[in-house]
């Protein structure tokens, strides 16, 4: 049995993880932490106190709350999963500390499907060389950061595959006479409304054909039962950085 503490509890993707764990019977939900309180049952209460006996942390916050709370794992020597996304360089190379001394899971996106898509589209950005490069998705209107950590792993992979460096190919603002289009670069466009769980579409744009590699997710759960998953898989592995590949191999 694997003890569970959810950091965000009352957040979208918390209400998510609570309904997860409890239908997850290798796991014990022994804490849902967040700055806001709320009942959610008799036995469940949203509190920001942090419980004793825990095994992993799933965290889906902000970047400075994941902060806070990967100090505090650090402290009681406990394995987090790490889903918040929107973190600057020198955020993720305090993530990358902390993998020296505990076991972290992080991933732009925990969905099983989007894994897969991750895959194909590192081996169609392989192939279909001479192909333009395009990112497209779409979020919901609350959602603060841009582009989605999961358009930017979409992005990582097809620049795997194509043989280039992300960051510097990486195109995200077109706006006026921009000039014609670079052939290396990967472009990232962004749309924000409503109540949009998740959409991205890889486009390989060519002479005369195109091909559309689109994953849409249309509720929480799938990323919510990925991160539990991520959480069974860590508890009891050595201190380091995983991803979702790891857990799926
Ligand atoms: P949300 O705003 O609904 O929830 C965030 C929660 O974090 C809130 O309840 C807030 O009170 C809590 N919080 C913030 N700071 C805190 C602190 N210092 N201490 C304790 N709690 C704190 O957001 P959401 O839609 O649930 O998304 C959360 C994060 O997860 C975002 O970064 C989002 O991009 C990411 N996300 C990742 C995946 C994935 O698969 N990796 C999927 C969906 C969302």
């Amino acid at each position: 049995m694997t003890n569970l503490a959810l950091f965000g509890a009352a957040g979208r993707m918390g209400q998510a993880l609570i309904h997860a764990v409890q239908h997850q019977p290798a796991a014990r939900l022994v804490g849902a932490i967040d700055r806001v309180e709320a009942v959610i049952s008799d036995t469940l209460r949203i509190s920001p106190v942090w419980p004793d006996q825990l095994d992993v942390l799933i965290d889906f916050t902000r970047p400075e709350a994941t902060l806070l709370a990967l100090e505090e794992c650090l402290r009681r020597n406990v394995g987090m999963v790490i889903g918040t996304t929107g973190f600057s360089p020198e955020q993720l190379g305090a993530v990358q500390a902390a993998a020296k001394q505990i076991p972290i899971c992080l991933s732009g996106n925990f969905s099983i499907g989007v894994n897969v898509a991750l895959q194909l589209v590192e081996q169609a950005a392989r192939q279909l060389q001479g192909f333009d490069i395009e990112i497209v998705e779409a979020h919901h209107r609350h959602k603060v950061d841009a582009p989605s950590g999961t358009a930017l792993m979409l992005g990582e992979a097809a620049a795997l595959g194509a043989g280039r460096v992300l960051k510097d190919v990486a195109v995200y603002e077109r706006h006026g006479h921009t000039g014609a289009r670079d052939s290396q670069s990967i472009g990232f466009s962004t749309v924000r409304g409503g109540d949009v769980v998740g959409d991205h579409t890889v486009l390989f744009l060519g002479e005369g054909e195109r091909v559309e590699i689109t994953h849409k997710a249309s509720n929480r759960s799938n990323f919510a039962q990925g991160a539990v998953r991520a959480a069974l898989w860590l508890h009891g592995q050595p201190a380091g950085l995983y991803s979702m590949r790891d857990v799926l191999a």
